[in-house]
C-alpha cells in the first residue's frame, strides 16, 4: 500500500490552514484553487485494511467521529500537550485524523499509525484478528500517556460529597481522561455487622453483561451491571470490623459520568474451555439514553446521552469482521464504515444485533471544522 497522503486540495479556514501546514510540514497552499469540488464529506473517509486490521479501522472511525477529540487534534492543541519525548503514536494519530477530516482522498491508509503502535505492542503487527475493545484501550492509554499533564491538587479541595461519592482527584489529566474517564463507586457492606466501606475505581469502558440469549435492551444490561451483588462462599470479603471473611453485598454507582461513555457488550462468553458468542439482539436508543438511575445523585449533571458511534462484530470468536457506524458532526447523518467501503445509512439501520461497542456522548454535536465561507 502507498504511504499516507499528506496533502490536500481543499481550502481551509485560516486557523486550520496554519495547523494543517504544521502537521503536513509542507506545501505551498497559496497557489491552491479557491473552489475545489468536494469529492467526499469531511470525516467520511474509508480506511485501507492492512491484513486483518478491520478491528483497528472500526475503532479509528469511531474515535474520528467524536467531535471534541477531532477538534483537539485538528486545532493543533495536542502539539503543546505532547510530552518532551515525542510520541510517534500520537503524531501518527493526529496525521491520520487530519487526513480523514481535511484530506481529499476517499480512502487513506493507517499504515504509519499501525507501525507506530506496533513498535510498542508487537501483537498488533502480526496481522491476526484482535479484539476491538482491547485495541481501543491500548490506543486511549497511549494517547493519554503522551498528552497527560500533572495537575496540582487544590489545597481547598471541596470536602463536599458524601463518603460514597468522593471523587478521586486524578493527578494526571489529558484530553482522553477529560472525555472518556468516568468513576465507579462501590459500596461494600458486611452482611453480618452491616459495616460499610467504599471503594472507587476509574473506568474508560464499561463491560456490560448481556442478560438474555435472544433479545434485551441496553437498560437491561445496565441494570444487570449495577444490581447489587452478594458475595458468598469463596468470594467472601474480609470485614475489618468482624476481622474475618464475611458474606458481603456489593453495589456500584457512577460517581463521575464521562462526557463520552463507551459500553462494551460482553458477547464473548468464555467459561473454562467452552467459548461462545452471544448473538443477542441488544436494543439501544439513538438518543436520550438515561443514565440517571445509575449515577450518584449529587453528580447527575449530564444524565442524557446520544449515540455517536457503534462497532459491529460479525462472525465468531476466532474469526470475524468488524465494521463501524458513525454519526458525522458536519452532515449529521450516519455512515457505515467497512474498511474502504463507506456509505450513508438511515438512522433506522443503526440498530443491529451485531453491535459490540457503543459510544454515547452527553454533549451536543458540534461541527469540528468549518469550511471557509467565500
Ligand atoms: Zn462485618
Amino acid at each position: 500500500p502507498s504511504p499516507i497522503k499528506m496533502t490536500s486540495q481543499r481550502p481551509f479556514p485560516a486557523d486550520d490552514f496554519r495547523v494543517y501546514c504544521v502537521l503536513a510540514e509542507c506545501a505551498d497552499y497559496d497557489s491552491l484553487p479557491e473552489s475545489e469540488t468536494q469529492p467526499h464529506f469531511q470525516g467520511v473517509t474509508g480506511l485501507r485494511n492492512l491484513g486483518n486490521t478491520c478491528y483497528m479501522n472500526a475503532i479509528l472511525q469511531c474515535l474520528c467521529s467524536i467531535s471534541p477529540l477531532v477538534e483537539y487534534f485538528l486545532s493543533g492543541k495536542y502539539i503543546t500537550a505532547l510530552q518532551k519525548d515525542c510520541s510517534d503514536v500520537t503524531t501518527a494519530f493526529a496525521y491520520l485524523m487530519t487526513d480523514m477530516w481535511l484530506g481529499d482522498s476517499e480512502c487513506v491508509s493507517p499504515e504509519i499509525f499501525l507501525s507506530a503502535l506496533g513498535s510498542l505492542y508487537p501483537a498488533f503487527l502480526k496481522k491476526t484478528q484482535q479484539d476491538a475493545q482491547e485495541f481501543l484501550i491500548y490506543v486511549l492509554n497511549e494517547l493519554h500517556e503522551a498528552l497527560k499533564k500533572h495537575c496540582q491538587r487544590r489545597a481547598h479541595e471541596k470536602k463536599s460529597a458524601q463518603r460514597c461519592c468522593r471523587k478521586v482527584m486524578a493527578s494526571e489529566t489529558s484530553i482522553i481522561t477529560r472525555l472518556f474517564e468516568g468513576q465507579l463507586s462501590y459500596s461494600i457492606t458486611c452482611l453480618k455487622c452491616e459495616n460499610c466501606t467504599y471503594r472507587n475505581e476509574v473506568f474508560t469502558v464499561l463491560s456490560l453483561p448481556i442478560p438474555s440469549e435472544y433479545e434485551c435492551s441496553l437498560q437491561d444490561c445496565l441494570q444487570c451491571f449495577f444490581q447489587q451483588d452478594t458475595l458468598t462462599w469463596n468470594n467472601q470479603i474480609h470485614c475489618s470490623f468482624c476481622e474475618i471473611k464475611q458474606e458481603t453485598a456489593v453495589r456500584s454507582t457512577i460517581s463521575k459520568a464521562p462526557k463520552i461513555i463507551v459500553f462494551h457488550l460482553k458477547r464473548f462468553d468464555i467459561q473454562g474451555t467452552v467459548k461462545r458468542k452471544l448473538r443477542t439482539d441488544v436494543r439501544y436508543p439513538l438518543t436520550n439514553l438515561d443514565l440517571t438511575p445509575y449515577i450518584c445523585p449529587i453528580f447527575r449533571k449530564h444524565p442524557k446521552y446520544n449515540l455517536c458511534a457503534v462497532v459491529n462484530h460479525f462472525g465468531d470468536l476466532d474469526g470475524g469482521h468488524y465494521t463501524a457506524f458513525c454519526k458525522n458532526a458536519v452532515t449529521q447523518a450516519w455512515y457505515s464504515f467497512d474498511d474502504t467501503r463507506v456509505s450513508e445509512i438511515p438512522d433506522t439501520s443503526v440498530q443491529t444485533a451485531t453491535a459490540y461497542l457503543l459510544f454515547y456522548s452527553c454533549q451536543p454535536f458540534s461541527i469540528p471544522i468549518q469550511t471557509r465561507k467565500s
